[in-house]
Protein backbone atom coordinates (compact mmCIF):
# COMPACT_ATOMS: atom_id res chain seq x y z
CA UNK A 1 0.00 0.00 0.00
CA UNK A 2 1.38 3.56 -1.18
CA UNK A 3 1.82 6.17 1.58
CA UNK A 4 -0.62 8.12 -0.60
CA UNK A 5 -2.99 5.03 -0.43
CA UNK A 6 -2.64 4.86 3.26
CA UNK A 7 -3.05 8.88 3.40
CA UNK A 8 -6.84 8.48 1.99
CA UNK A 9 -7.65 5.63 4.28
CA UNK A 10 -6.83 8.05 7.76
CA UNK A 11 -8.37 10.80 5.77
CA UNK A 12 -11.90 8.76 5.34
CA UNK A 13 -11.33 7.42 8.94
CA UNK A 14 -11.29 10.60 10.65
CA UNK A 15 -14.08 12.12 8.21
CA UNK A 16 -16.00 8.73 9.72
CA UNK A 17 -15.43 10.05 12.89
CA UNK A 18 -16.18 13.21 12.43
CA UNK A 19 -20.07 12.39 11.52
CA UNK A 20 -20.69 11.73 15.47
CA UNK A 21 -20.60 15.16 15.97
CA UNK A 22 -23.05 16.00 12.74
CA UNK A 23 -26.70 16.63 12.41
CA UNK A 24 -29.52 13.71 11.15
CA UNK A 25 -29.59 14.76 7.56
CA UNK A 26 -25.79 14.51 7.36
CA UNK A 27 -25.52 11.56 9.08
CA UNK A 28 -28.50 9.96 6.81
CA UNK A 29 -26.80 11.10 3.66
CA UNK A 30 -23.77 9.21 4.65
CA UNK A 31 -25.38 6.37 5.38
CA UNK A 32 -26.54 6.35 1.82
CA UNK A 33 -23.44 7.03 0.82
CA UNK A 34 -21.79 3.55 2.15
CA UNK A 35 -24.71 1.94 0.69
CA UNK A 36 -23.82 2.84 -2.72
CA UNK A 37 -20.26 1.49 -3.05
CA UNK A 38 -19.74 0.03 -6.96
CA UNK A 39 -18.67 -3.31 -7.87
CA UNK A 40 -15.32 -1.81 -9.42
CA UNK A 41 -14.62 -0.08 -5.61
CA UNK A 42 -14.94 -3.93 -4.25
CA UNK A 43 -12.84 -5.13 -6.40
CA UNK A 44 -10.54 -3.30 -5.94
CA UNK A 45 -10.55 -3.45 -2.04
CA UNK A 46 -10.01 -7.03 -2.74
CA UNK A 47 -7.06 -6.82 -4.71
CA UNK A 48 -5.62 -4.85 -2.01
CA UNK A 49 -6.36 -7.43 0.87
CA UNK A 50 -4.42 -9.77 -1.65
CA UNK A 51 -1.21 -7.89 -2.13
CA UNK A 52 -1.65 -6.16 1.71
CA UNK A 53 1.35 -6.84 4.67
CA UNK A 54 0.00 -7.77 7.81
CA UNK A 55 0.52 -4.34 8.98
CA UNK A 56 -2.12 -3.13 6.18
CA UNK A 57 -3.96 -6.20 6.74
CA UNK A 58 -5.11 -4.67 10.35
CA UNK A 59 -5.26 -1.39 9.17
CA UNK A 60 -8.27 -2.11 7.22
CA UNK A 61 -9.66 -4.34 9.67
CA UNK A 62 -9.64 -0.71 11.80
CA UNK A 63 -10.73 1.28 9.19
CA UNK A 64 -14.00 -1.28 8.61
CA UNK A 65 -14.03 -1.83 12.57
CA UNK A 66 -14.68 1.55 12.45
CA UNK A 67 -17.34 1.64 9.64
CA UNK A 68 -19.11 -1.01 10.93
CA UNK A 69 -19.90 1.04 14.29
CA UNK A 70 -20.36 4.41 12.78
CA UNK A 71 -23.23 2.29 10.10
CA UNK A 72 -24.93 0.31 13.01
CA UNK A 73 -24.88 3.77 15.53
CA UNK A 74 -26.63 5.61 12.75
CA UNK A 75 -29.45 2.65 12.14
CA UNK A 76 -29.77 3.09 15.78
CA UNK A 77 -30.25 6.25 15.90
CA UNK A 78 -32.54 6.72 13.00
CA UNK A 79 -34.58 3.80 14.79
CA UNK A 80 -34.52 5.70 18.19
CA UNK A 81 -35.85 9.11 15.82
CA UNK A 82 -38.87 7.35 14.36
CA UNK A 83 -39.98 6.21 17.07
CA UNK A 84 -42.76 3.58 17.03
CA UNK A 85 -46.60 3.81 16.48
CA UNK A 86 -48.71 2.59 19.50
CA UNK A 87 -51.15 0.87 17.58
CA UNK A 88 -52.74 -1.08 20.31
CA UNK A 89 -52.92 1.88 22.87
CA UNK A 90 -54.97 3.38 19.37
CA UNK A 91 -57.16 0.42 19.41
CA UNK A 92 -57.69 0.69 23.16
CA UNK A 93 -58.26 4.10 23.46
CA UNK A 94 -60.54 3.81 20.21
CA UNK A 95 -63.17 1.36 21.69
CA UNK A 96 -62.90 2.97 25.47
CA UNK A 97 -64.63 6.01 24.03
CA UNK A 98 -67.43 4.34 23.01
CA UNK A 99 -68.11 2.86 26.35
CA UNK A 100 -67.56 5.96 27.96
CA UNK A 101 -70.76 7.43 26.99
CA UNK A 102 -70.85 10.44 29.85
CA UNK A 103 -67.37 11.37 29.84
CA UNK A 104 -66.62 15.02 28.41
CA UNK A 105 -65.57 14.21 25.28
CA UNK A 106 -68.97 12.34 24.68
CA UNK A 107 -71.08 14.81 25.51
CA UNK A 108 -69.15 17.55 23.24
CA UNK A 109 -69.24 15.02 20.64
CA UNK A 110 -72.67 14.27 21.15
CA UNK A 111 -73.97 15.61 18.44
CA UNK A 112 -71.78 14.60 16.07
CA UNK A 113 -71.31 11.40 16.73
CA UNK A 114 -71.29 9.84 13.20
CA UNK A 115 -68.24 11.77 12.26
CA UNK A 116 -67.16 10.28 15.71
CA UNK A 117 -67.72 6.92 14.82
CA UNK A 118 -66.65 7.26 11.40
CA UNK A 119 -63.04 8.60 12.48
CA UNK A 120 -63.17 5.77 14.88
CA UNK A 121 -64.16 2.99 12.70
CA UNK A 122 -61.63 3.89 9.49
CA UNK A 123 -58.67 4.27 12.28
CA UNK A 124 -59.64 0.63 13.66
CA UNK A 125 -59.93 -0.78 10.14
CA UNK A 126 -56.45 1.21 9.41
CA UNK A 127 -54.93 -0.59 12.00
CA UNK A 128 -56.35 -3.84 11.19
CA UNK A 129 -58.74 -4.42 14.20
CA UNK A 130 -62.37 -3.24 12.77
CA UNK A 131 -64.00 -6.37 13.95
CA UNK A 132 -63.09 -5.24 17.88
CA UNK A 133 -67.03 -3.49 17.26
CA UNK A 134 -69.80 -4.82 17.52
CA UNK A 135 -70.66 -4.42 13.50
CA UNK A 136 -74.74 -4.40 14.00
CA UNK A 137 -74.44 -2.66 16.84
CA UNK A 138 -73.22 0.21 14.95
CA UNK A 139 -75.74 -0.21 12.16
CA UNK A 140 -78.54 -0.55 14.16
CA UNK A 141 -77.72 2.97 16.11
CA UNK A 142 -76.48 4.37 12.51
CA UNK A 143 -80.04 3.62 11.23
CA UNK A 144 -81.82 5.18 13.18
CA UNK A 145 -79.85 8.50 12.73
CA UNK A 146 -81.52 8.34 9.06
CA UNK A 147 -84.40 11.25 8.59
CA UNK A 148 -87.23 10.84 6.34
CA UNK A 149 -85.40 12.90 4.22
CA UNK A 150 -83.28 10.76 3.61
CA UNK A 151 -79.85 12.23 5.29
CA UNK A 152 -78.31 11.32 7.96
CA UNK A 153 -78.19 13.60 11.60
CA UNK A 154 -74.79 13.24 13.70
CA UNK A 155 -77.07 11.68 16.18
CA UNK A 156 -80.57 10.06 17.25
CA UNK A 157 -82.72 12.98 17.15
CA UNK A 158 -80.56 15.76 15.64
CA UNK A 159 -80.97 17.26 12.47
CA UNK A 160 -80.19 15.67 9.48
CA UNK A 161 -76.65 17.21 7.29
CA UNK A 162 -74.89 16.52 4.53
CA UNK A 163 -71.85 16.00 6.76
CA UNK A 164 -72.85 13.47 8.48
CA UNK A 165 -74.61 11.41 5.72
CA UNK A 166 -71.16 10.94 4.23
CA UNK A 167 -69.66 9.55 7.35
CA UNK A 168 -73.08 7.06 7.54
CA UNK A 169 -72.60 6.21 4.17
CA UNK A 170 -68.48 5.76 4.91
CA UNK A 171 -69.60 3.53 7.78
CA UNK A 172 -71.61 1.30 5.80
CA UNK A 173 -68.73 1.01 3.35
CA UNK A 174 -66.20 0.43 5.79
CA UNK A 175 -68.93 -2.57 6.88
CA UNK A 176 -69.63 -3.72 3.75
CA UNK A 177 -73.43 -3.05 4.62
CA UNK A 178 -74.22 -0.21 2.13
CA UNK A 179 -77.17 -2.52 0.83
CA UNK A 180 -79.04 -1.91 4.25
CA UNK A 181 -79.82 1.38 2.26
CA UNK A 182 -82.75 2.86 0.49
CA UNK A 183 -79.80 4.33 -2.64
CA UNK A 184 -82.10 6.23 -4.28
CA UNK A 185 -83.63 8.21 -1.38
CA UNK A 186 -80.20 8.89 0.55
CA UNK A 187 -78.61 10.31 -3.70
CA UNK A 188 -82.46 12.43 -3.45
CA UNK A 189 -81.34 14.00 -0.71
CA UNK A 190 -77.95 14.79 -1.76
CA UNK A 191 -78.53 16.21 -5.06
CA UNK A 192 -81.48 18.28 -3.52
CA UNK A 193 -79.15 20.32 -1.47
CA UNK A 194 -77.13 21.41 -5.30
CA UNK A 195 -77.89 24.84 -5.76
CA UNK A 196 -78.81 26.48 -9.55
CA UNK A 197 -74.50 27.48 -9.69
CA UNK A 198 -73.61 24.37 -8.94
CA UNK A 199 -72.54 24.52 -5.55
CA UNK A 200 -74.21 22.38 -2.52
CA UNK A 201 -75.83 23.32 0.45
CA UNK A 202 -74.88 21.70 3.71
CA UNK A 203 -78.90 21.69 4.67
CA UNK A 204 -81.92 22.65 4.63
CA UNK A 205 -80.50 26.08 5.86
CA UNK A 206 -78.25 26.85 2.71
CA UNK A 207 -74.81 27.40 4.23
CA UNK A 208 -72.76 27.00 1.05
CA UNK A 209 -69.17 25.70 1.29
CA UNK A 210 -67.01 24.05 -1.10
CA UNK A 211 -66.43 20.85 1.46
CA UNK A 212 -70.15 20.19 0.75
CA UNK A 213 -69.52 20.04 -2.89
CA UNK A 214 -67.00 17.32 -2.04
CA UNK A 215 -68.89 15.54 0.31
CA UNK A 216 -71.83 15.60 -1.97
CA UNK A 217 -69.34 14.16 -5.25
CA UNK A 218 -68.04 11.84 -2.57
CA UNK A 219 -71.14 10.36 -1.42
CA UNK A 220 -73.03 10.05 -4.95
CA UNK A 221 -69.67 8.61 -6.24
CA UNK A 222 -70.28 5.57 -3.70
CA UNK A 223 -73.64 5.16 -4.31
CA UNK A 224 -72.92 5.30 -7.96
CA UNK A 225 -75.45 7.69 -8.58
CA UNK A 226 -73.07 10.84 -9.17
CA UNK A 227 -75.98 11.04 -12.49
CA UNK A 228 -78.25 12.53 -10.21
CA UNK A 229 -76.35 15.50 -9.65
CA UNK A 230 -75.18 17.98 -12.37
CA UNK A 231 -71.08 17.50 -12.43
CA UNK A 232 -70.02 19.69 -14.94
CA UNK A 233 -71.93 22.76 -12.53
CA UNK A 234 -70.29 21.18 -10.27
CA UNK A 235 -67.25 21.30 -11.49
CA UNK A 236 -67.35 24.86 -12.29
CA UNK A 237 -68.26 26.02 -9.09
CA UNK A 238 -65.17 24.36 -7.43
CA UNK A 239 -62.89 25.85 -10.35
CA UNK A 240 -64.63 29.34 -9.42
CA UNK A 241 -63.06 29.06 -5.70
CA UNK A 242 -59.54 28.50 -7.11
CA UNK A 243 -57.18 31.43 -6.00
CA UNK A 244 -54.13 33.29 -7.44
CA UNK A 245 -51.59 30.90 -5.29
CA UNK A 246 -53.17 28.18 -6.84
CA UNK A 247 -55.00 26.96 -3.79
CA UNK A 248 -58.75 27.23 -2.74
CA UNK A 249 -61.39 29.00 -0.61
CA UNK A 250 -64.33 27.95 0.64
CA UNK A 251 -66.61 30.32 -1.79
CA UNK A 252 -65.40 32.08 -4.97
CA UNK A 253 -62.43 34.76 -3.54
CA UNK A 254 -62.55 33.11 -0.28
CA UNK A 255 -58.88 32.68 1.34
CA UNK A 256 -56.57 29.39 0.25
CA UNK A 257 -57.12 26.44 3.07
CA UNK A 258 -55.46 23.12 3.28
CA UNK A 259 -58.52 21.66 4.44
CA UNK A 260 -60.49 23.66 2.10
CA UNK A 261 -57.94 22.54 -0.92
CA UNK A 262 -58.28 18.30 0.28
CA UNK A 263 -61.91 19.07 -0.63
CA UNK A 264 -61.55 20.49 -3.96
CA UNK A 265 -59.08 18.53 -5.53
CA UNK A 266 -60.25 15.61 -4.38
CA UNK A 267 -63.96 16.88 -5.84
CA UNK A 268 -61.95 17.24 -8.52
CA UNK A 269 -60.45 14.07 -8.81
CA UNK A 270 -63.45 12.29 -8.33
CA UNK A 271 -64.83 13.85 -11.19
CA UNK A 272 -61.77 13.22 -13.51
CA UNK A 273 -61.11 17.31 -13.56
CA UNK A 274 -57.80 17.81 -12.11
CA UNK A 275 -56.61 19.29 -14.93
CA UNK A 276 -58.11 22.25 -13.83
CA UNK A 277 -55.51 22.09 -11.08
CA UNK A 278 -52.46 24.01 -11.76
CA UNK A 279 -49.82 21.03 -10.24
CA UNK A 280 -46.90 22.95 -9.55
CA UNK A 281 -47.98 26.45 -8.40
CA UNK A 282 -50.25 24.31 -5.61
CA UNK A 283 -47.81 21.63 -4.89
CA UNK A 284 -45.43 25.00 -3.82
CA UNK A 285 -48.08 26.31 -1.57
CA UNK A 286 -48.44 22.53 -0.34
CA UNK A 287 -45.28 22.11 0.77
CA UNK A 288 -44.07 25.45 2.17
CA UNK A 289 -46.78 24.03 5.03
CA UNK A 290 -43.95 21.64 6.40
CA UNK A 291 -42.27 23.36 9.28
CA UNK A 292 -38.90 23.12 11.18
CA UNK A 293 -40.73 20.21 13.40
CA UNK A 294 -41.72 18.34 10.50
CA UNK A 295 -45.01 18.96 11.22
CA UNK A 296 -47.49 20.52 8.95
CA UNK A 297 -49.62 23.71 9.21
CA UNK A 298 -53.09 24.83 7.54
CA UNK A 299 -52.34 28.19 6.24
CA UNK A 300 -49.03 30.65 6.44
CA UNK A 301 -47.92 31.62 9.79
CA UNK A 302 -50.69 29.04 11.78
CA UNK A 303 -49.09 26.33 14.16
CA UNK A 304 -48.65 22.97 13.04
CA UNK A 305 -51.21 20.36 13.35
CA UNK A 306 -51.49 16.64 13.06
CA UNK A 307 -55.01 16.98 11.17
CA UNK A 308 -53.34 19.03 8.42
CA UNK A 309 -50.98 15.54 7.67
CA UNK A 310 -54.32 14.48 5.89
CA UNK A 311 -55.34 17.34 4.50
CA UNK A 312 -52.07 18.41 2.58
CA UNK A 313 -50.42 15.22 2.15
CA UNK A 314 -53.73 13.63 0.44
CA UNK A 315 -53.24 17.14 -1.91
CA UNK A 316 -49.73 16.66 -2.69
CA UNK A 317 -50.37 12.74 -3.97
CA UNK A 318 -53.60 13.45 -5.69
CA UNK A 319 -51.70 16.39 -7.33
CA UNK A 320 -48.55 13.76 -7.84
CA UNK A 321 -45.86 16.09 -5.88
CA UNK A 322 -45.46 14.40 -2.56
CA UNK A 323 -42.00 14.12 -3.05
CA UNK A 324 -42.03 18.11 -2.36
CA UNK A 325 -41.42 17.50 1.82
CA UNK A 326 -39.68 15.52 3.93
CA UNK A 327 -42.17 12.18 5.20
CA UNK A 328 -39.44 11.38 7.97
CA UNK A 329 -39.76 14.27 9.35
CA UNK A 330 -43.66 14.06 9.15
CA UNK A 331 -43.48 10.38 10.34
CA UNK A 332 -41.78 11.68 13.30
CA UNK A 333 -44.06 14.73 14.08
CA UNK A 334 -46.96 12.32 14.36
CA UNK A 335 -45.40 9.72 16.31
CA UNK A 336 -44.84 12.33 18.69
CA UNK A 337 -48.12 13.39 18.96
CA UNK A 338 -48.78 10.16 20.49
CA UNK A 339 -49.98 9.30 24.04
CA UNK A 340 -47.95 6.58 24.61
CA UNK A 341 -49.44 5.65 28.08
CA UNK A 342 -53.78 5.68 27.01
CA UNK A 343 -53.51 5.67 23.24
CA UNK A 344 -54.38 8.67 21.24
CA UNK A 345 -52.50 11.32 19.10
CA UNK A 346 -53.12 14.89 19.41
CA UNK A 347 -52.81 17.92 17.26
CA UNK A 348 -49.22 18.85 19.05
CA UNK A 349 -47.19 17.37 20.68
CA UNK A 350 -47.95 16.98 24.74
CA UNK A 351 -51.94 18.45 23.51
CA UNK A 352 -54.30 16.21 25.08
CA UNK A 353 -55.66 13.77 22.24
CA UNK A 354 -59.14 13.10 20.22
CA UNK A 355 -60.49 11.09 18.22
CA UNK A 356 -60.29 13.42 15.32
CA UNK A 357 -56.42 14.20 15.59
CA UNK A 358 -55.63 9.96 16.36
CA UNK A 359 -57.82 9.22 13.14
CA UNK A 360 -55.84 12.11 10.98
CA UNK A 361 -52.00 11.39 12.64
CA UNK A 362 -53.06 7.69 11.57
CA UNK A 363 -54.35 8.08 7.93
CA UNK A 364 -51.63 10.59 7.83
CA UNK A 365 -48.64 7.42 8.37
CA UNK A 366 -51.05 5.37 6.11
CA UNK A 367 -50.61 7.85 3.77
CA UNK A 368 -46.99 7.83 4.29
CA UNK A 369 -46.53 4.12 3.57
CA UNK A 370 -46.02 3.30 7.57
CA UNK A 371 -45.38 -0.76 8.07
CA UNK A 372 -48.55 -2.71 9.55
CA UNK A 373 -51.28 -0.21 8.26
CA UNK A 374 -54.12 -0.42 5.60
CA UNK A 375 -52.97 1.89 2.23
CA UNK A 376 -55.99 4.86 2.43
CA UNK A 377 -57.47 6.08 -0.62
CA UNK A 378 -57.01 9.64 -0.76
CA UNK A 379 -60.02 10.89 -2.31
CA UNK A 380 -62.41 8.94 -1.07
CA UNK A 381 -60.72 8.73 2.48
CA UNK A 382 -61.61 5.15 3.10
CA UNK A 383 -58.95 2.03 3.16
CA UNK A 384 -58.03 0.92 -0.20
CA UNK A 385 -59.70 -2.59 -0.11
CA UNK A 386 -63.30 -1.03 0.55
CA UNK A 387 -62.98 1.54 -2.45
CA UNK A 388 -61.90 -1.29 -4.73
CA UNK A 389 -64.90 -3.48 -3.52
CA UNK A 390 -66.90 -0.07 -4.27
CA UNK A 391 -65.74 0.16 -7.64
CA UNK A 392 -64.29 -3.30 -8.92
CA UNK A 393 -66.84 -5.42 -6.79
CA UNK A 394 -63.51 -7.06 -5.58
ZN1 LIG B 1 -56.25 19.86 13.99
Amino acid sequence: MSPADFAKIQQQENSYRKHEEHEPEDLRQAAEQLDHTCPEEMAEIGDKIANATPEEIASMRTRVDTQMTYELNTAQMLKNQMGELAADKHVKYIISIEKKKDSFESMVMEHLRMNGAYWGLTTLDLLGKLDAVDKEEVISWLMQCQHESGGFAGNIGHDPHILYTLSAVQVLALFDKLDVLDIDKVSNYISGLQNEDGSFSGDIWGEVDTRFSYIAICCLSILHRLDKMDVDKAVNYIISCKNLDGGFGCTPGGESHAGQIFCCVAALAITGALHHVDKDLLGWWLCERQVKSGGLNGRPEKLPDVCYSWWVLSSLIMIDRVHWISKEKLVKYILDCQDLENGGISDRPDDAVDIFHTYFGVAGLSLLEYPGLKAIDPSYALPDDVVNRIFFGK
